[in-house]
């Protein structure tokens, strides 16, 4: 599915297969998850990418075939495929352990070409293995709504009262996360969406309520998962001294003006920024130990229209994922 004009939907369209080059695996794609971070690149409101483009940064596949030198993984063994697609292991950030920042960063589905197909190539060494007992459907989502999420997660330190505003893909994993470390999640989601709400409680969260509330108690931290501005400061409003506010996407409308007083008692704004090998290997390590079980809304590839006109109107619950039915290039191998 191909994307070629921002705002225009998706084309079906017949690509040659994918090569794999030097150090890259050929990937046929089982299941991809759909991130807002689409949304926002259908729309053209960030700066790159090149078009045509197949989007998808959330990919569940087999290993298909193996370019020179790529011997990580075997033929048939199952990978994720993340947002992160490559660093240049030589700048400043990525010598500190910051590849996240990467000047030269290149990213899945934004600067080459995703998983809304059916065959990938990724470079191996930003591959993940994936948990058994995940199903492909229910992994997708792991691989950006739960990473990054995780790192953002992070980012609020040990806040035991943690606000999250929004609650789809990203918060639905996380919360289950936090609940398992001990804190407390205080869901916020659009006014009047009670179902949301239940969702939430249902995934433990110890109180849900909507965005324009005050929660019953301060909160130690927060992560803004929704792409709107004025969320900012309403989780400000909402925080105990000390606390930090973190936004956990890559594109947000503006940020209206607030009163300094919100901010003062060492109150700290910050965005996370996409994700290091690292944050993903430790994130799935924990998947089963808490378990994560994500929830899913499954799309044919052909429908990937659709699953991005649902993420845009928040009528799903959890995540969104695109299946690959084809005759499968790995059968052989399995
Ligand atoms: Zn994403
Ligand atoms: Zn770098």
């Amino acid at each position: 599915m191909l994307l070629e004009q921002p705002g225009e939907p998706l084309r079906p369209a017949e690509l040659d297969d994918p090569a794999p080059g030097p150090g890259q695996v050929l990937v046929s794609v089982h299941a991809c998850g759909v991130c807002r971070t689409d949304l926002h690149i259908l729309d053209g409101e960030l700066a790159r990418p090149k078009l045509p483009r197949v989007m998808g940064h959330q990919i569940v596949g087999r290993i298909a075939g193996a370019g020179e030198g790529a011997e990580r993984f075997a033929v048939g063994e199952r990978i994720g495929v993340p947002w992160l697609g490559w660093a240049c292991g030589e700048c400043r950030y990525c010598r500190s352990g910051r590849e996240n920042l990467c000047d030269r960063a290149r990213f899945t589905g934004y600067d080459i070409d995703g998983g809304y197909a059916e065959l990938a190539v990724a470079d191996e060494r930003y591959c993940f293995a994936i948990p058994a007992g995940q199903s492909d459907e229910q992994a997708a989502p792991l691989l950006c709504a739960g990473l990054i999420g995780y790192r953002a997660l992070r980012l609020v330190g040990d806040a035991e009262r943690v606000g999250f505003y929004g609650f789809g893909a990203a918060a639905h994993i996380l919360c289950q996360v936090a609940v398992h470390q001990g804190r407390r999640v205080f869901a916020f989601t659009r006014p009047g969406d009670e179902e949301t709400q239940q969702f939430a409680r249902r995934l433990g969260a110890a109180w849900a309520g909507s965005s324009g509330e005050m929660p019953p108690e301060e909160l130690d931290g927060a992560i803004v998962f929704a792409p709107v501005g004025a969320l900012m400061p309403a989780a400000l409003r909402a925080t105990a001294k000390g606390a930090r506010v973190i936004s956990a996407g890559i594109h947000m409308s503006e940020i209206p003006a607030f009163p300094y007083e919100i901010l003062w008692g060492e109150r700290t704004l910050s965005s996370v920024a996409n994700l290091t090998r690292a944050d993903g290997e430790e994130f799935l390590e924990l998947v089963p130990r808490v378990p994560v079980r994500s929830e899913v809304t499954v799309y044919p590839l052909a429908d990937a229209n659709l699953a991005l006109e649902d993420l845009r109107s928040g009528t799903l619950a959890g995540a969104a994922v695109l299946t690959v039915a084809r005759e499968d290039v790995s059968s052989e191998a399995r």
